[in-house]
């Protein structure tokens, strides 16, 4: 894989508009990371490095759908019973061998291989037996009760695309193809730190006063583990440029992506800027979003650099909305964009407009049963019980000032944005 460009950030000093900067991101990011071939019961949140075209039929061969009795449609009678005697049982796995003539009825069951020259199965239950003959009713139509061969996926069928991630499902289709092992992209190497003199791990379990506890480096963890990465924890830089100089010169090597969080304003001791443009390049993005500050883009040698805001909420609303198609598209995913769903807003609002804001909201029933956006009543941006108590958040685009109750308005599930 090649690697980024020295000044692929690089934006101007206008306040850039979301959109704006997503696309920047998709244009300018690419797959970073190399493959390697895992056994399948591991490929879980995996993404798949290839495309996967399938060597075989699914299913193999036409097979009996129930527990009945193959004939010949041509065989029935139309408009009475027709009597046929039984010549034959076939159970799964168990394959007749040889082929079938007119006239004749065999016992078969779920999962069997309908044998050559049968094409239509009646059910077990709609059926009657007298001595060694089985009596069947009119009625039904030609193939009733019969899979078709390849039915599910046909022999050079592409099933499933390089970039496409690995669900249960996914995996259960690589399996119905007869794959043991997949071709993944290797997973994604973050070093994620968190700054701040007044930042202390809470696994030291107490806090000096004025010292609140790191919160953003287990929670962006959190989120680069969903997404698949391999996380190093590097701990809680304090405010001093030689620490933090240091310190990000030693992990870049080693990681693909460095992420911090805190520091990145233009205050007197924000020192995170300065230093990674020493080590290599980086911007500024004034991102007309709130929640969220000023986040920092750029790159320490071969390595990828996100500086997110201090604030917890800040943190972890840029870290879904901005950082994670860019941590997505560096680790090979093809579809970075979370779906979002139109739901009716259970709330009015005035928003000022020329920015997108994001709302902590749950989604609940109203008297007729119909799903609403209700917001959390406290819009602090660091509240992070609020994170906790919500589902999703409402997007408010840039052109919006005003939200009516009943508006369709965009809903983000957390789901859709940690995975
Ligand atoms: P900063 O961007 O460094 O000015 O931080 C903005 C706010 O977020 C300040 O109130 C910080 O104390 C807080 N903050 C920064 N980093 C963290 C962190 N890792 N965990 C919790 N709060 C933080
Ligand atoms: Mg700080």
């Amino acid at each position: 894989m090649t690697g980024l460009q020295d000044d692929c950030f690089k934006i101007g000093d206008d306040l850039l508009p979301f959109e704006d900067g997503l696309k920047i991101l998709k244009a300018r990011a690419h797959r970073v990371v190399g493959s390697e071939i895992v056994p399948l019961i591991q490929a879980l949140g995996r993404v798949l490095a290839e495309d996967i075209q399938s060597s075989l039929n699914v299913p193999p061969h036409d097979n009996s759908a129930v527990d009945g009795y193959a004939v010949r449609f041509s065989d029935l009678s139309q408009t009475t019973e027709t009597r046929l005697p039984v010549t034959a049982r076939i159970a799964a796995g168990h394959p007749l061998g040889r082929c079938t003539e007119p006239g004749e009825a065999a016992q078969i069951f779920t999962g069997a291989p309908v044998p050559d020259g049968m094409d239509t199965i009646f059910m077990q239950e709609d059926v009657a037996l007298d001595g060694d003959a089985v009596l069947l009713p009119p009625g039904i139509r030609p193939s009733a009760n019969r899979r078709l061969k390849g039915e599910d996926v046909k022999q050079g069928d592409v099933i499933l695309r390089a970039g496409q991630v690995l669900r249960a499902q996914e995996i259960g289709l690589a399996a119905s193809v007869g794959l043991g092992q997949l071709k993944v992209c290797k997973r994604l190497r973050a070093a994620v730190f968190s700054t701040g003199d007044e930042i202390a791990d809470p696994s030291d379990g107490r806090a000096n006063v004025g010292a609140v506890f790191d919160v953003n480096r287990y929670s962006i963890a959190a989120l680069l583990r969903g997404l698949g990465c391999e996380v190093t924890d590097l701990g809680i830089l304090s405010d001093k440029v030689g620490e933090i100089r240091s310190a990000l010169h030693d992990a870049a090597p080693g990681h693909d992506l460095i992420l911090t969080s805190g520091g990145v304003s233009l205050g007197e001791e924000d020192h995170i800027t300065r230093v990674v443009e020493s080590l290599g390049s980086i911007d500024f993005w004034r991102l007309a979003i709130k929640p969220g500050r000023p986040m920092a883009l750029g790159k320490i040698v071969d390595t990828a650099f996100v500086g997110l805001p201090g604030n917890p909420v800040a943190a972890m609303v840029t870290f879904m909305r901005i950082a994670r198609p860019l941590v997505l598209i560096l680790a090979g995913r093809m579809d970075v964009d979370p779906h979002v769903f139109k739901v009716p807003a259970g709330f009015a609002m005035h928003k000022k407009s020329g920015r997108r804001e994001w709302l902590r909201a749950s989604l609940q029933a109203d008297a007729g049963g119909t799903l609403c956006a209700m917001l959390y009543p406290h819009r602090g941006s660091g509240m992070l019980t609020s994170m906790v108590a919500s589902h999703g958040l409402v997007e408010l685009p840039e052109d919006v000032a005003v939200v009516e109750e009943g508006q369709l308005v965009d809903f983000l599930p957390y789901a859709e944005m940690t995975q």
